[in-house]
């Protein structure tokens, strides 16, 4: 595919190859600039033209104004005949021959990236290339069609790219952001295959839509599909509309388009891993990879149509976009005001965030010091604060406006509770900073944020200990480096005052003591690691506090390096092992050994300190028939108790070792002997529990047949927000204060830990933040466990009902994650 964009690149003038990135696997990553010949503008003229056209760029207004129209095609890897779809658009576009095109050319520009996941590609395409059989075998079930773990719908770390656009935690989205908001295209189209069953899906968009999205959004993708429906009618081909694909979460292809102004759109074609070469479908018709690229082919086609059709309306719609929010933000929150000290690192990230976005973003004037209500997100209502001079105010009276309201509104706005992804996002609550959403416009001065927050280190002279407190994920890095050139190092379980300064717990003790063998580069070493991770790393000449803990005390916990084993294979969460993969590899850099789940029996346990099992059936565990032989049912003919979590596992834990269990592995433990966790904590609220049960069932029998989609939402969470109750003198909770904000998904609920610590919980009933919870699941919230720690023997099991590495964006989480891999249970 790369061979063929070069060789066209190479024999067309109006056909520009721009490489904008390379994965992690090293593959390029690339787009396609198409225009017509007799338009002999360079790719930056053709650019800066569009930009000031549209308003977002100062300049001298181009002669001709052009359609911008941007196709995407396989950002999932397996979905395969987009990519091959992409070849024939860009030959109908380089073809000089063919007339259409070419008069579409004269006012339209053609942007195609042929391949945004080439690593998750290839590897579907390397699994077909080694089994696909000669002819094809159109039988679904063969192997051909059955895709073994992981597929190749994600990238190398097994994140899903099309969840990502707004988050960027992946290489290959933060290339394509920074080329797609240099670029800002009209419309942009996002390919994919679906079930292979399903014939062909165009806009528009199934609802919900989300409340920024304009009626001139909403109608166009009316538009476009009455296009694409004239030539699938007259192929006779089948297809379906307004289902499915809903307009909400901004990390889509389609949605983070539509919040940056343009036409967004998703189109799926039958096919999928499933698809293979040639697959039988249910109507005993035969789809074939040449048809899905045909399919494909005629909506890239049609796409381009419709823009120059409607090129003039299209160009001036776009503009009025970035202008509307002006005048008249939708949301009632004109601003929002971020809490954060100048000194703290996630402030620093937040705004670098902003800028990939182009978020605008200043220091307030002349408000200082002002008394103002606003909406407290931390505290969930109306209060009163003080602007102070180091706040961010963030305006919804920006060009970005609408997206800005879409991430920073702190309920999100949605017309319909039946959708495919998350429902909330809210920034502050990503973040886990302070803020507030304000109905008024507050005056604001840009700045820049370039060394805004650089730490000025002030060191003593061979000091007697160097303190660093506990923060931020870059607290957490600056650990990992420092435990892997073998210092040793303490974390303080109580806070403590030295030289006039407070230290929180978690603050991690560097003596000179125990380093020794370092010499002179005990002190070059931590300081250099200080200034690469920008930490508050201070020293004293003294182990005597003025109060608490001395710096001998056995409260001062040695944090030895872990030895970390992950899970991962069949049965396992490809998408949860892969965020515990990322963290480690590409967020903290600390290394981790790989396991096959089924192989957990054969682990070298002596040799691993934290076993961390992501979420995850774990089908494969098998434990041999314990003496007690109490789970009858469950045994196999071999007489090994099937699904229990393994023996040799729960020694190991008592003998010292740590296991992380995240989100549904937990199922794994419920009312396991030795692992603290219970199902119901009472006679009482097991026997409610079933009466309940009861009685929704009979209400679901009792279902009307047009209801049978929604008759489960009363039941279901759908990643929404919950404020959690923390116990932060629990090492789980080091540097964190009085609430955590956690992103449930599902409506998996445990009560409390009867033995163990219940470090994260849900106290009352009113912890339901933002994003759609179900009215039954919002009843039975209060009084639950989301992070606990259960002590057997010298070991530990941290359980995390919630997933705090949910696809690597929710900020705040990153801390929690490495205090239960480096610092409980020290
Ligand atoms: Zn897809």
């Amino acid at each position: 595919m790369v061979d063929y964009f070069k060789q066209v690149d190479s024999s067309s003038e109006s056909v520009h190859l721009v490489q904008y990135g390379e994965t992690y696997e090293g593959r390029p990553l690339f787009i396609a600039i198409i225009t017509h010949p007799e338009n002999k503008l360079s790719v930056d003229e053709i650019r800066t033209n569009h930009l000031i056209s549209s308003g977002l760029e100062e300049g001298i207004a181009p002669e001709k104004d052009y359609a911008l129209v941007w196709l995407s095609y396989s950002v999932h890897g397996n979905e395969s005949s987009s990519t091959e779809a992409a070849m024939e658009t860009l030959f109908s576009f380089a073809n000089t021959s063919n007339k259409k095109t070419m008069e579409w050319l004269r006012r339209t520009i053609v942007i195609i990236d042929p391949c945004m996941n080439p690593d998750g590609r290839d590897r579907y395409v390397q699994f077909y290339t080694m089994t696909g059989t000669h002819p094809p075998d159109a039988n679904i079930g063969t192997r051909e069609h059955q895709e073994p773990w992981p597929g190749g719908r994600t990238n190398h770390y097994y994140f899903d790219l099309n969840r990502d656009w707004t988050w960027q935690t992946q290489v290959e989205t933060v290339n394509r952001m920074q080329l797609y908001n240099s670029w800002m295209p009209h419309i942009h189209v996002d390919y994919h295959e679906q079930y292979f069953n399903e014939p062909y899906y165009f806009a528009p968009a199934a609802k919900p839509y989300h409340l920024q999205i304009t009626s001139w959004q909403r109608d166009f993708q009316k538009i476009i599909g009455k296009n694409h429906s004239r030539y699938f009618d007259n192929n006779n081909w089948l297809y379906f509309t307004k289902e499915h694909f809903d307009l909400l979460y901004p990390g889509y292809g389609d949605t983070y388009p539509i919040y940056n102004g343009a036409i967004g759109m998703t189109y799926e074609k039958a096919g999928g891993a499933a698809g293979g070469v040639s697959a039988i479908t249910s109507d005993g018709d035969t789809l074939t990879l040449r048809s899905r690229i045909k399919h494909h082919h005629t909506t890239g086609l049609s796409t381009v149509e419709s823009a120059y059709k409607h090129k003039d309306r299209i160009i001036k719609e776009f503009k009025y976009f970035f202008n509307k929010g002006i005048d008249n933000p939708i949301s009632k929150y004109k601003t929002f005001v971020i809490k954060a000290g100048l000194n703290d690192p996630k402030r620093e990230d937040l705004l670098r965030w902003l800028d990939t976005h182009g978020i605008k973003y200043g220091h307030p004037v002349d408000d200082r010091a002002r008394s103002v209500r606003g909406y407290n997100y931390f505290l969930g209502k109306y209060d009163s604060f003080r602007i102070q001079e180091n706040d961010i105010i963030i305006s919804a009276d920006q060009k970005k406006s609408v997206l800005t309201q879409v991430l920073f509104e702190p309920i999100t706005h949605y017309e319909d509770s039946l959708t495919y992804d998350i429902t909330a996002w809210s920034i502050p609550y990503v973040y886990g900073l302070e803020a507030y959403a304000l109905e008024t416009v507050i005056p604001q001065e840009s700045f820049n944020i370039q060394g805004s927050s650089k730490v000025v280190h002030a060191w003593d002279d061979e000091p007697y200990a160097y303190l660093n407190p506990w923060k931020s994920v870059y607290d957490l890095k600056f650990l990992s480096e420092v435990l892997k050139n073998n210092m040793v190092v303490r974390v303080s379980e109580e806070p403590f005052e030295v030289g006039g300064i407070v230290y929180d717990r978690g603050t991690l003790v560097i003596t000179r003591k125990g380093n020794e063998t370092k010499g002179q580069r005990f002190d070059t070493l931590l300081r250099k690691i200080s200034i690469k991770y920008n930490t508050n790393l201070g020293s004293v000449m003294t182990g005597l506090v003025t109060k608490g803990k001395d710096f001998g005390s056995s409260t001062m916990r040695v944090v030895k390096a872990p030895k970390v084993a992950v899970l991962s294979g069949e049965d396992v969460s490809s998408y949860n092992f892969g965020e515990v993969w990322h963290y480690f590899e590409q967020q903290i850099g600390y290394p981790i050994s790989v396991y096959d789940a089924s192989e957990v029996q054969s682990l070298p346990l002596d040799e691993i300190n934290v076993l961390i099992m992501p979420e995850g059936g774990y089908g494969s565990f098998v434990n041999e028939i314990s003496p007690s032989e109490k789970i009858v049912e469950e045994t196999n003919a071999d007489g090994l108790i099937i699904n229990e979590p393994p023996e040799e596992i729960l020694d190991w834990v008592r003998s010292g070792g740590r296991l992380i269990v995240i989100g549904s592995a937990m199922e794994k433990f419920v009312d396991k002997n030795g692992y603290g966790l219970v199902k119901y904590d009472s006679k009482e609220s097991k026997e409610a529990a079933q009466e309940l049960k009861k009685k929704r069932q009979k209400e679901y029998q009792l279902k009307k047949y047009k209801d049978k989609n929604r008759a489960r939402l009363s039941d279901a969470s759908y990643g929404s927000i919950i404020r959690v109750d923390i116990d932060n003198t629990h090492p789980l909770m080091f540097g964190y204060g009085e609430n955590y904000f956690s992103l449930r998904q599902g409506s998996r609920m445990f009560p409390y830990l009867p033995k163990g610590w219940n470090v994260g919980t849900l106290k009352n009933s009113s912890s339901h933040v933002s994003g759609f919870m179900g009215h039954r699941v919002k009843q039975k919230i209060k009084d639950n466990l989301i992070f606990g720690v259960h002590e057997s023997g010298r070991g530990r099991i941290i359980y995390m009902a919630d997933n705090p590495l949910f696809r690597g964006f929710w900020y705040n989480g990153k801390l929690l994650f490495g205090n239960a891999v480096f610092i409980v249970g020290n």
